[in-house]
């Protein structure tokens, strides 16, 4: 890869770092919201518990993410970006398009 394309997927990944933190730091403050004391009413109650479920999982999600950009960016530096962590392989570029923080090719994703 050419220097310039390094620093275009440095970028995007950073970038989508950045994005997921912002999603990740909503779902948090939102879920400190949720300790708060729930409402009396049975229906709101249900309501809020599972508002809870889908904030935990977005923000357990983004930090998934957030990890596997980091592993990329590492991989990046080390001239590895784009080669199969598993196998050693090419990953597709077209898988990279898609999923940038992509660290393994498709069969080894599967
Ligand atoms: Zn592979």
């Amino acid at each position: 890869m050419t220097p310039v394309a390094i620093d275009d997927v440095r970028n995007r990944l950073l970038r989508l770092r950045e994005e997921l933190k912002v999603r990740q730091g909503r779902a948090e403050r939102d879920l400190r919201h949720g300790l708060e004391p729930l409402v009396a009413d049975a229906p709101d109650q249900a309501i809020q518990l599972q508002n809870d479920e889908v904030l935990r999982e977005i923000d357990s999600a983004a930090l998934v993410e957030v990890a596997q950009i980091d592993a990329a960016l590492a991989r990046l530096d080390k001239g590895l970006y784009g080669i199969c962590s598993r196998c050693q392989g090419a990953i597709d570029p077209r898988r990279l398009a898609a999923v940038p923080h992509a660290v393994t090719c498709v069969a080894c994703a599967g």
